[in-house]
């Protein structure tokens, strides 16, 4: 790999698993020419305080919360589907909060999480003709009519990402996220007796600390400390994420940007004048500064009156994504030679990798070096996911093999992808115990290996049918669902998501484990 040469568009000499043919290449030109104009999503000091919060998450100091749907797709963006969403990610935080007395940093597969990778490029219909497969709304429509990739798509998707961020912006900032509020979130959705009784329990303990620091005249309550509005008492984080499969629009919203100024420290100058345009671990040449500059976090005063140093430090660039605060690359397009991986190792975004059975030890091994070749803590997410049958096969040897690499990563669990199956009926579905089976295989195996499992990654909906039930596509947890019940309100177009109350019933699984 060669490192001098990565640009945002250097991913184009590699060979692209899962590319997207489109028949108009003007039309896409003027796509992408739009987009490289339009202003960004998420900012750098956005991106580099989830670097520096997955730092805290990396050294056991937080867990991680990624969750949200398989798919978003345009017709859902809707102001119900946003908070219902937002408000099970809140309730499923603060039920961990609660038992682990850990801070959670929560990042949601919303406002942008548009594209889909595909086993297989063509899909064979009931009535014999064979179109493409549904690629999410980013490439092509979810109708038989509309399979052909659309450029113009990923104008639409920007465009719902942005109306989809700005909403969540707003709730954050108006109250609904408050941890003083908790009770907005999610109570009315919540029909089970008993697991009713347990959130309201958490609610009401939540209300009587929050009362009681404030009292007190205590800073930030049991929000994350170097995250929220500052000064606002119980207000929390959100960060945004997608699998950044479609590099036409990544490279698209990919801007060079100064470094946020608390990280441009003297340290991080080496005495040569830093390049715009060159990913920043280029810049560095000896190990000493690459150190100073991971572990800098603090604000740093320029006290040098020689115009070169200073010339030097409003000099310091990196190149981020602005789509998303973190994005992760899928298990079908994470070759060691391939496009995905040219272009992620390039960004400053903290970035996840899907590790699955298929993942050789060394293999494993050379991602994380190219992925993280400066040791920086909170810049790369191991994101597993086997299987509950499998883990106990594959997950031991990838945690030695890290281990002895020396490269730090988060481990986070995905119990969905390894466990999907297909019911009866013929609906794709996921069974709760399984899911439980794994993540609680993936805690014990870490502790046996001396490691820590540092998160989850899940597919979950707080969507309600029309009729105000929660979806019905996971069998099982405290509902029972059965497969008989699967069809009356199966709503994903993709893959099956637990419920709010199955949801729920996994944070409570896991608050009461890290409680011990
Ligand atoms: C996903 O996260 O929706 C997905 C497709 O996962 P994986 O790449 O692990 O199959
Ligand atoms: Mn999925």
């Amino acid at each position: 790999m060669d490192s001098e040469s990565w640009n945002p568009s250097s991913w184009r000499s590699k060979k692209i698993a899962q590319a997207v043919e489109y028949s108009d290449q003007d039309h896409l030109d003027k796509v992408r020419t739009k987009l490289k104009a339009l202003p960004p999503l998420v900012t750098p000091s956005e991106i580099e305080r989830l670097r520096s919060q997955l730092a805290s998450v990396q050294l056991g100091q937080a867990f991680l919360l990624h969750a949200g749907d398989c798919a978003e797709s345009f017709d859902a963006c809707t102001h119900e589907n946003i908070s219902n969403k937002i408000g099970l990610i809140l309730s499923f935080s603060l039920i961990l909060i609660w038992g682990a007395r850990l801070p959670v940093v929560r990042i949601g597969r919303i406002a942008g999480q548009f594209a889909k990778p595909r086993s297989s490029k063509t899909e064979k219909l009931a009535d014999g003709r064979e179109v493409f497969s549904f690629r999410g709304d980013n490439v092509n429509g979810l109708s038989p009519e509309d399979r052909t990739p659309d450029p113009q798509r990923m104008l639409s998707a920007y465009f719902y990402s942005t109306t989809t961020l700005n909403y969540i912006r707003g709730l954050l900032t108006s109250g609904f996220a408050s941890l003083n509020h908790p009770r907005d979130w999610s109570l009315a959705h919540v029909r089970s007796p008993a697991l009713r009784e347990d959130f309201e329990r958490i609610t009401e303990g939540l209300a009587d600390a929050l009362d009681f620091s404030r009292t007190i005249g205590a800073g930030e309550g049991i929000a994350f400390e170097q995250g929220g509005p500052k000064g606002v008492h119980g207000e929390v984080d959100f960060y945004t994420s997608h699998e950044g499969l479609m590099l036409d629009y990544e490279e698209a919203l990919t801007r060079l940007f100064p470094l946020p100024p608390a990280l441009r420290s003297p340290a991080s100058f080496n005495g040569t004048p830093v390049v715009p345009g060159t990913p920043l671990r280029n810049r560095q040449t000896d190990p000493l500064t690459t150190a100073s500059r991971s572990s800098s976090r603090r604000p740093v005063q320029n006290t040098s009156s020689t115009p070169l140093l200073a010339e030097a430090l409003d000099n310091v660039w990196g190149q981020y994504n602005t789509s998303a605060h973190f994005l992760w690359i899928g298990d079908r397009t994470r070759q060691l030679d391939g496009a995905h991986v040219e272009y992620f190792r390039g960004i400053r975004n903290p970035i996840g990798v899907k590790v699955g059975p298929s993942m050789e030890a060394e293999e494993l091994i050379r991602l994380i070096q190219v992925l993280n070749p400066d040791r920086e803590p909170g810049r790369l997410t191991l994101i597993t996911r086997y299987g509950a049958e499998k883990i106990g096969k594959f997950l031991p040897s990838h945690i030695k093999a890290v281990q002895e690499s020396g490269v730090p990563v988060i481990w986070i669990c995905d119990p969905m992808h390894g466990n999907t199956l297909t019911s009866t009926s013929g609906l794709k579905t996921r069974n709760f115990n399984t899911i439980v089976s794994e993540v609680t295989s993936c805690l014990r195996i870490h502790t046996e290996c001396g490691s820590v499992l540092n998160g989850v990654s899940l597919e979950f909906t707080g969507e309600m049918s029309d009729d105000g039930f929660s979806v019905t596509e996971c069998l099982g947890g405290s509902m029972e669902l059965t497969e008989e019940q699967l069809g009356l309100r199966y709503q994903s177009f993709c893959d099956p998501r637990l419920n709010f109350e199955q949801s729920l019933d996994l944070a409570f699984l896991l608050s009461n484990h890290y409680k011990k």
